[in-house]
Formats: structure tokens, sequence, C-alpha cells
């Protein structure tokens, strides 16, 4: 066997050993957070589509017609050809939804932290990372050579003792944290952070993949939180907006700097067209109708009270297992009876805290997340109870 193979494969059966192997599972997603998986369909509380604006016909409209008008592809990176009228069109509406001066679009939010944080972090400078903190901030501390410190999951106090260790020995500090954390559905104390970053000269970085389109009439996470002085915006385009692609807001001064320095803009292709015009038709039905944009957390909260779980803060809810194992046997259980609700596991959260990652749709009746409640109760109730069971 040639040795890259054998590493591979020695990989592999150690993660299967764990339940920790991964496999792809081709999905057809359909209207009504409907998938079909191996000839069955599901009722998806794992899809991020929080509005259903992947599967709407007027976004699904704008695309078809973005294509046909300007090709499938952007053919260059957007500093050379591939900078389309309609990404520029996208970045002025984002813009407006977040009452910044100015919005850079990026590929991807994967590509938007790991291109922003290099842009504003060296050698000389310090970023603090919420512990719980998405996997692509972390990406991006790293790949900028800045000394990684991590505080306490939404601990405003801690980061402020931290803040006041190391910042001195440094240049210039960033504080990175989700709005919305993606695997606990809960929200960053934006008020309290800015407060210790304005004390500190640091500057917050919030990435609101899980809040634009959903909380604060839409606007995301730092509409609750009017008072925030946040100078890194970032989102995601791939989420509640159901398209794909990235973005940051910001002032025009630090917009102007990623579109001339961040690698992930400079070095890779602009976005296509038809993802640009599907985002910009879905903030055409967010911005016209907020109750609309509200429908998410209203059914995740729906279900809370009815699980007996804390009151949903996001259209995102967890259920913790525990292990990994007794995940899997939830979700399949779950799976029987019609619904899709994937067992999320370590690495991608803390071992021992295997769980069901719920993530709550404007497109799920009413009646089907009663019934789901119902079913998830008894894991509220005594999670250990399925350990082995
Ligand atoms: C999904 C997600 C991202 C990545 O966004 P993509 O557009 O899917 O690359 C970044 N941050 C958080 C918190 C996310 O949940």
């Amino acid at each position: 066997m040639h040795s890259l193979d054998a590493f591979a494969s020695g990989k592999l059966a150690a993660l299967e050993a764990m339940s920790l192997r991964r496999r792809l599972k081709p999905t057809r997603r359909l209207p009504g957070a409907v998938v079909e998986r191996d000839g069955k369909r599901l009722l998806s509380f794992s899809c991020n589509d929080y509005l259903g604006l992947s599967q709407h016909p007027a976004v699904i409209a704008a695309a078809q017609a973005a294509a046909a008008e300007h090709g499938a592809g952007s053919g260059a990176s957007r500093l050379v050809t591939g900078d389309n009228p309609l990404i520029e069109e996208l970045e002025a509406r984002l813009a407006r939804l977040k009452g910044t001066q100015a919005c850079v679009v990026f590929g991807s939010g994967y590509l938007a932290n790991t291109g922003v944080i290099p842009t504003f972090a060296g050698k000389q400078d310090v970023v603090f990372v919420d512990e719980l903190a998405h996997a692509c901030i972390w990406a991006g501390a790293q790949l900028s050579g800045a000394k990684v410190v991590s505080f306490p999951h939404n601990d405003s106090d801690a980061l402020a003792e931290l803040l006041a260790e190391h910042r001195s020995s440094f240049r210039h500090a960033i504080v990175a944290t989700d709005g919305v954390f993606s695997m606990d559905g809960d929200v960053a104390p934006l008020d309290w952070l800015s407060a210790v970053c304005e004390a500190n000269d640091a500057w917050l970085l919030v990435d609101d993949a899980h809040g634009v389109g959903v909380l604060g009439d839409g606007r995301g996470t730092a509409a609750l939180f009017p008072e925030a002085v946040i100078p890194l915006q970032m989102g995601t385009l791939s989420k509640a907006l159901g398209s794909y692609g990235g973005y940051l807001c910001g002032s025009q001064s630090v917009v102007d700097f990623l579109k001339t320095r961040a690698r992930t803009v400079v070095y890779t292709t602009g976005l296509p067209p038809a993802s640009a015009a599907a985002a910009i038709a879905a903030l055409d039905l967010i911005e016209a109708d907020p109750a609309f944009a509200a429908q998410p957390l209203r059914k995740a909260r729906l279900f809370t009270k009815a699980a007996g779980l804390p009151l949903a803060e996001s259209p995102i809810v967890p259920v913790v297992i525990g292990e990994a194992d007794a995940a899997l046997a939830a979700s399949a259980a779950l799976e029987a009876e019609g619904f899709l609700v994937v067992a999320i596991r370590p690495p991608t959260v803390p071992a021992g805290t295997a769980r069901l990652r719920l993530a709550f749709s404007a497109d799920h009746p009413d009646d089907e997340v009663l019934r789901l409640a119902a079913l998830v109760r008894p894991y509220v109730e005594a999670p250990s109870r399925t350990n082995g069971a």
C-alpha cells in the first residue's frame, strides 16, 4: 500500500472506532424544509436556510436571470475583470441593512474570516477569540500570525482581565466572536464586549452568520445592541439569505483596505453573478416584511416551551445528549418519525457534548414543531437514560 493511503486508512479506522468518522449523504432539498435522502422524504431541522429562501421562486428566478444575462461564473478575480455590477449592488444593499458606510463581499463566510483577520492583525498583534467561536474565526486568527488568546464563552469580565494582562504587549488587538453561536444558539453580549473593546482600544469582529435575516427585524444580532460599537461586521449569504457568499460591513476605509489587501479577495475569483442576484432578491423579501424574518425564532420558541428547554434566543436550539453514539441513536430515532435532525459530534463540539442541533425555519408547520418537541422531551428530561439503551 502507498504510504499515503496507509496513513489515511489508519486515521479513518481510528475515527470509526470512536464513532467520529463522517460520511457524506447525497441529499435533495425540496420546498417546505423537506429533504429527500435514500428515497425517503424527511422534514429537515438541519438546514440553515432559515427562511426557505434558497427554494423561493423569486430568489431562484433572480439567479436564473443573472446567469442568463451575465454567465455562470464571474471569470476572474474582482480586481481583474470579475467585479460584476451585481456584486457592487449587493454590497450597497448589505451596507444599508447593517447601517455601515460600506461592505465587501467574499466568496464565502469562511473566506471572509480567513481574509479579514490577517488583513488587520499580524505578528505584533493579538487576537482574542471566544472559546466557542466558529472554526473559520480560529483559522483566520491562526493564519494572521498574531498571538491567539481564547476567552471563556460570552464572559466579558474574563475578556477584560485578559486584555489587562496582554493588551500592552501588542500593537493592535482584535476581539472576535460569533453573534449567534452556531452550535449553541445563544447570543453574544455585544453591549458588554463592545464596552470592554472600546476601553482597551480593541477592534470587535462579530460573525453574524446565524443572525442576519432572522434577528433584529432581519438586520442581525447587532441590531439588538444599538449602543454597541462593532467596526467589523461579518456574515454569510449562505444561510438565511439562501444563496452563497460572505461579507464584511464596516467603514469606507476598512472596506477599501480589504478590497486592496485581503488575500481572499485579491487571489480568488469573484462571486458568481447568480449568487449575488439571489442574495439581492432575498434582501428584498426580508426588508419588505419584518414579521417574516421573525418566524424562525417564533418557531424555535414554540419548540423550546413544548420540549421543556430554556427559551430559545435564536433559531438554533441544541439538545445536548453526551456521547457521540447516543446522539447518533437519538438522531436515528427521530428519522424513523420523519424528522431529519443531524447529530453534531466532536470535534465540531467539545468532547462529551455531542448533541442534536435543531435549526428552525419559517417553513416548518407549527403542528410538526410540536410533534417533534414531544419526541425530544424524553432526551431533555433524562439525557443519560438514552446512553447505551
Ligand atoms: C456557517 C458559518 C460560517 C461560514 O459561512 P459560509 O458562508 O458557509 O462559508 C462562518 N461563521 C459561522 C458562525 C458560521 O456558522
